[in-house]
């Protein structure tokens, strides 16, 4: 008996039980080997005249026998001699495969594509095999050698019987292991005895290997009709046994678009990401320079059903070589576009010795980067010539974006702000911001929006209303994201506009240069965000201010009894410059960063409680007959009066903004009481 060459026995004991989180994935290994022995013999038939594979095809086969309790692993590749039998599988982290790869590095042949490189892949099989025995015959020798080996201990070498070249991996499975108290952590090793599970592991790790991956499988046929079958004859079935290819062999993302069809890829997507829409977009390229890769990106039709569910997994599936290293790489895609699916593939990735992650951040930086710039390129061309369909993905995804902005404290403004797109109240459809911003008038500075839970409510706010009659449009915003979003940006720039010329006589100049053959000047329009209910809107003209300051000033007896009725619930009231003369008597608007409707947002959250309040400030509209009501209760001195009137106006402000009174008994006594 052969001991382990090198600190073997610590190292085969890390390898078995640290390397890999997945035991399953020994078959990934077997297989690889398989397609590298395969590739190697393809290869020196190419150059080598002694090497003639005639018609021979170069298949891998996998054999579960039940009773013997083996799973075995057969290639007709190159082989091993005795030589190297001893070399490569009594040396742990020797690699003739990484070996043979340098020194074929330029025959640019693209049927070539060795996966080996740690010379440790072999070694996963012990995490599911008490005893391995490989038999194998070189091409173009007469003996063939089996090694054999119970792990730990060491390996012995015999002379063995093969028929033609290639190998066999004969795994004897290790015992079923009896589940915990808990029912955790029983291995049930037979399962990789089973049809099913091995079909399926060959389809999730191995599916993109380039050499037939074949296996006997068990079908169900229907018998023929028998000659004297009567009217009431049932068909009858029968069993058999079928050798079948279990891999698809060619990875579609290695097509060039010109050999492919849109319906190759829409099937593609479905039957891996288990849709029954066909993909609303489908994004590929082909990456070449210091790292070479490609990509084939999805954006789906419509959200999967647990895109907002804690579980939900975002990523691309990673592959090397053809073989899956990470079915969801989180790294590959930012959290706003979680919702593509797809695969990323590069025979350049440096992965680390599991092969189940990239060793390189830096690497997969570069790619995602590429592919995030892809995905926005996409969907601006979405916008720009498929309204319709665009329109359709933000419904589904939209909020996602909105919160990549807030998320990233308005750092990818500049991304994403231009996919938004929210409600006009005035043009009673969708609009991107750069279209509001587009439509402004010459005098407008600011982009206007109302934030609640209803369209149609929101639309008859009456600073809405009053916002629309000065001839500008309001955004209205419904879903609870959007006013975190816009606080988050804080202003929108409107690039490449035509440019606005306020002042009359630069307008005039301008059009005369034009007239004269000058290019429309262009400019980028930089405006803020401005909620209707908070803040100083600046919508009133210089006389109007001037009329309300005055008013108020006259008037500041009534103002600071209103206040001391309303006590904390509010921080200030004030004279209104927002309202319509023929408009609501008051509304409530809010001071400071926080608005009424964030307040709402963040109180309905799983931190309600400790939520600070905005700082309301009561409106009253002058112009507004229940004016001259309260300025007479103040005459009169009638404070009682004064207490009443104060409260129902704070009360009904908060009902037109779509909010409870704080107390709804005592506004309806209070309704009573006046009537
Ligand atoms: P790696 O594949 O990374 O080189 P492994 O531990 O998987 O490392 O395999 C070690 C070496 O054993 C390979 O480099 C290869 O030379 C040899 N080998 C393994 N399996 C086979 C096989 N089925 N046919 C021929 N050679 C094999
Ligand atoms: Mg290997």
């Amino acid at each position: 008996m052969h001991s382990f060459k090198t600190e073997s026995k610590k190292l085969l004991d890390l390898m078995i039980n640290s390397v890999y989180t997945n035991k399953e994935i020994f078959l990934r290994e077997l297989i690889s080997n398989a397609s590298d022995a395969e590739d190697k013999l393809y290869l020196r038939s190419l150059t080598d005249p002694d090497v003639d594979l005639g018609s021979e095809e170069l298949t891998i086969r996998i054999t579960p026998d039940a009773q013997a309790r083996t799973l075995t692993i057969s290639d007709n590749g190159s082989g091993m001699t005795a030589e190297d039998l001893e070399r490569n599988l009594g040396t742990i982290a020797h690699s003739d495969s990484e070996e043979f790869k340098t020194a074929n590095s330029d025959a640019q042949n693209s049927a070539i594509d060795i996966i080996g490189q740690f010379g440790v892949g072999f070694y996963s099989a012990f995490m599911v095999a008490k005893h391995v025995r490989v038999v194998s015959k070189a091409y173009g020798d007469t003996q063939a050698h089996a090694w054999t080996s119970d792990g730990l201990e060491g390996y012995e070498i015999e002379d063995a019987e093969r028929e033609g070249h290639g190998t066999d991996v004969i795994l004897t499975l290790k015992d079923d292991e009896e589940p915990g108290a808990n029912g955790e952590g029983g291995e049930r090793y037979s399962q990789y005895l089973e049809e099913w599970t091995l079909r399926e592991l060959v389809r999730r790790h191995s599916n993109y290997v380039h050499h037939p991956i074949q296996m006997m499988v068990t079908k169900s046929r229907q018998k023929p009709k028998p000659e004297d079958a009567g009217d009431d004859y049932k068909p009858e079935y029968e069993s058999y046994q079928e050798l079948e290819t279990i891999n698809s062999m060619t990875p579609i993302w290695k097509k060039r678009s010109s050999e492919i069809e849109q319906k190759d890829y829409d099937e593609f997507y479905k039957s891996t990401f288990h849709d029954f829409e066909d993909p609303a977009r489908t994004i590929s390229f082909h990456a070449e320079g210091a790292l070479e890769y490609d990509a084939l990106v999805f954006i789906p039709s419509r959200a999967p059903f647990d895109l907002y569910s804690r579980d939900y997994e975002k990523g691309l599936a990673l592959y090397s070589s053809n073989v899956l290293i990470q079915e969801k790489c989180a790294d590959l895609v930012p959290d706003y576009y979680n919702f593509v699916r797809g695969v990323v593939a590069s025979p350049d990735v440096t992965l680390n010795i599991s092969r189940e992650t990239l060793q390189q951040n830096r690497q997969l930086h570069a790619i995602a980067n590429r592919v995030e710039k892809k995905i926005t390129a996409e969907l601006e061309d979405m916008r720009d010539n498929d309204r319709e369909a665009f329109e359709k993905f933000f419904e589904n995804f939209g909020r996602g974006l909105k919160y990549g902005i807030y998320a990233s404290y308005g750092m990818k403004k500049d991304e994403l702000a231009d996919l938004l797109l929210f409600w006009s109240a005035r043009e009673q459809k969708l609009l991107t911001l750069r279209e509001y911003v587009a439509a402004m008038p010459a005098d407008q500075h600011a982009i206007y929006y109302a934030a609640g839970d209803d369209r149609d409510r929101l639309a008859k706010m009456p600073v809405v209303e009053s916002v629309l009659a000065k001839g500008y449009d309001v955004l209205l915003c419904t879903q609870d994201v959007d006013e975190f979003c816009f606080q988050a940006m804080r202003d929108y720039t409107a690039k490449d506009l035509p440019k606005v010329y306020e002042d009359e006589a630069a307008r005039e100049a301008a059009q005369k240069a034009q007239a004269d053959g000058a290019e429309p000047e262009r400019e980028d329009r930089t405006v803020e965000l401005h909620n209707v209910t908070s803040g100083d809107l600046d919508l009133a003209t210089d006389e109007e201010k001037k009329a309300a300051e005055e008013t108020a000033k006259a008037n500041d007896d009534l103002l600071s009894a209103l206040k001391e009725a309303l006590g904390d619930k509010v921080e200030k009231v004030a004279i209104s410059t927002r309202l319509a003369a023929d408009g609501a008597p008051a509304v409530i608007t809010s001071e400071g960063p926080l608005s009424l409707e964030m307040e709402q947002v963040l109180s309905a959250g799983p931190e309600s409680g400790d939520v600070p309040r905005a700082q309301r400030v009561l409106e009253i509209n002058a112009q507004h007959p229940v004016f001259e009501k309260l300025r007479a209760a103040k005459d009169a001195d009638d404070s009682d009066k004064i207490n009443l009137y104060a409260a129902l106006l704070y009360d009904q402000a908060l009902l037109v903004e779509g909010m409870m009174p704080e107390d709804p008994v005592a506004f309806a006594s209070k309704v009573c009481e006046l009537m």
